[in-house]
């Protein structure tokens, strides 16, 4: 069904872009029964299976939605039809049988509480393992206190921040639920569902790039982890594991905060990307890991209006803010691509070690701050590991990303380097904003950043603004504002694991982002996910 944006029932016009949805059902039943050629009463129940937005036609845009229908007498309505776009459905839920045979003595230990580990954890609870999480971070609330304290003061936290904490890198986020992974077996839908059983909007579950934003997140994560407990398992906060126990080549347990060790033969280790101090403890307790490619650059902030204008002409007043995806290959044979944009959000500072410093970006579900914000990123290879201590070792990725984000802290004593776009063209600092304010969660200051990029980082960056100006008209604007560095996002190592998803250790599996398998929270969760079945499949309680 295609329907024209103007039509359909928005509940703010020209504010933030939300539909009011039971008129928009209403008006979605009226175009179905017109399409079936079916009176209204035949029609028995309407469910919206994706909803997306064709904006090739600036002038005539269009909500695209596929859904499913129950009418009486289907095969008549059907045969009468002969409308290809109208077909029989039916919907295949996942579905996984568990059947592991070998008896666990103690309960599978997750650590971390990101999307990876707490859908394994769910996962696991919902088949009555009663695993134990550990998180080195807080609970949301107390956690949220601690991340606004660093934003206000400068103080961190290195056991919980914007990386660490309950729900993982994800909770401080823009929520961007869509993934780029195939999934022939039902667990992205699997997953959505299961944020929106546990509180996240349900729209979430069909549109074609699904939002829940920080301020929603917040609430789903700490329902998810009531559900753990009341199943009977555990998530303790505050509790980071600082060793592995091995016995012939098998885990048998895990120390936590240096003191208490607990006894588990199931190890998931949902670490996240930036773990630094825990992958270390993984080389020192032999795990088979090797380095991997990343990306790294900037954050640019732009007027969300211009943004939205620009890809949606000038029904952008009516419709939810627009996001955009760009790409350009440089001349210096880089390719630099935009990256996790948030449209109507902040940007925010997402350090996680002292004096070090690190950008990403958040918004609510509601995503209606002033600009709109990217990261703008290229990839470095471990061959790009060079001018650091060293180079060749499995961790050369982290101490890479270190080099740059120590380089960042310095160049303003720890505030957020902010640049303005000209004045990063003319490799100088700025000294005043121009006619976009900057929307950043900390404080921020002037500096250099080519002072704290790679040459050919920078270089790629401005070459690639001045070729998307050719695609979202008004992206070069020399009062741009510029943040940075952006370094963490994804992995820069990867936990090697076999077809059963087990590390070299046995019991070990490697889990989510920060073991290489994932990028996102989507495709995390859906790890989580896989990684249960792996251990359903071997073990039962
Ligand atoms: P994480 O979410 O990183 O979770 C790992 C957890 O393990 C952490 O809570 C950490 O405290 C804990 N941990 C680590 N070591 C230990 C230890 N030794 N003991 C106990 N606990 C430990 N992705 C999207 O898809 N959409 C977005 O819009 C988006 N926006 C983002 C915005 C920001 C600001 C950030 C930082 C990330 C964003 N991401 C986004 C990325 C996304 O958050 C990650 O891809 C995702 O969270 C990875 O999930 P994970 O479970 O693998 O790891």
């Amino acid at each position: 069904l295609k329907i024209d944006v103007k039509k359909l029932p928005w509940t703010k016009a020209g504010e933030n872009g939300f539909c009011d949805q039971s008129k928009e059902m209403n008006l979605l039943k009226r175009e179905i029964v017109k399409m079936l050629r079916v009176p209204d009463e035949a029609l028995k129940k309407i469910q919206i299976l994706k909803k997306s937005i064709d904006a090739r036609k600036k002038d005539d845009i269009k909500y695209i939605y596929a859904v499913s229908v129950e009418v009486s007498q289907e095969e008549a309505v059907l045969k009468k039809l002969k409308n290809p776009n109208v077909v029989p459905y039916a919907v295949e839920p996942y579905s996984f049988t568990p059947c592991g045979a070998k008896k666990l003595a103690h309960p599978p230990i997750i650590v971390g509480s990101g999307p990876a580990g707490l859908f394994c954890g769910l996962q696991l609870a919902q088949a009555g393992f009663q695993p134990i999480v550990l998180e080195r971070g807080y609970d949301v609330d107390k956690r949220v206190k601690a991340v606004e304290d660093y934003w206000k003061t400068g103080k961190l936290d290195s056991n919980c921040n914007v990386q660490y904490g309950e729900g993982g890198a994800g909770t401080f986020s823009d929520g961007k639920l869509n993934t780029a992974i195939k999934d022939p077996s039902g667990k992205i839908r699997k997953v959505l569902q299961t944020f929106v059983e546990y509180g996240a909007p349900e729209e979430i579950a069909y549109w074609n790039k699904p939002h829940i934003g920080t301020d929603q997140l917040r609430q789903v994560v700490k329902n998810m982890r009531n559900q753990i407990h009341s199943l009977g398992g555990k998530v303790c906060f505050n509790s980071k594991m600082t060793d592995i126990i091995i016995e012939n080549g098998k885990v048998a347990g895990v120390v936590v905060n240096e003191k208490e060790k607990i006894p588990c033969e199931v190890l998931v280790l949902a670490l996240g990307h930036s773990a630094r101090d825990t992958f270390q403890t993984l080389l020192h307790n032999k795990l088979e890991i090797t380095p991997k490619a990343f990306a790294i650059g900037l954050r640019a902030e732009h007027p969300q209006d211009m943004i939205s204008r620009a890809q949606y002409g000038e029904s952008y007043k009516i419709l939810p803010p627009a996001d955009y995806k760009l790409t350009h290959q440089a001349a210096n044979g880089r390719g630099v691509y935009s990256f996790c944009m948030c449209p109507g959000g902040f940007v925010v500072n997402s350090s996680s070690e002292e004096q070090a410093l690190v950008v990403n970006g958040m918004s609510n579900y509601q995503r209606d701050e002033t600009n709109a914000n990217s990261a703008l990123i290229v990839t470095v290879t471990p061959e790009d590991f060079t001018d650091i201590k060293t180079p060749n070792s499995v961790l050369a990725g982290v101490e890479f990303q270190r080099k740059w984000e120590k380089l960042a802290y310095e160049l303003c004593g720890g505030k957020v380097p902010v640049q303005l776009l000209k004045d990063f063209r003319e490799n100088r600092k700025s000294d005043k904003i121009g006619g976009i304010t900057p929307n950043i969660k900390g404080e921020y200051s002037f500096g250099n950043l080519r002072d704290c990029l790679p040459e050919y980082i920078s270089q790629a960056i401005l070459e690639g603004i001045e070729a998307f100006d050719k695609k979202i008209k008004g992206y070069y604007d020399e009062d741009v504002v510029l943040s940075g560095v952006e370094t963490r996002t994804s992995s820069p190592i990867r936990i090697v694991r076999n077809d059963h998803l087990e590390s070299n250790i046995t019991g070990i599996y490697p889990c989510g982002e920060g073991a290489g398998y994932a990028g996102g929270i989507t495709s995390a969760a859906i790890d989580g996910i896989k990684v249960y079945e792996a251990i359903a499949n071997q073990y039962c309680i």
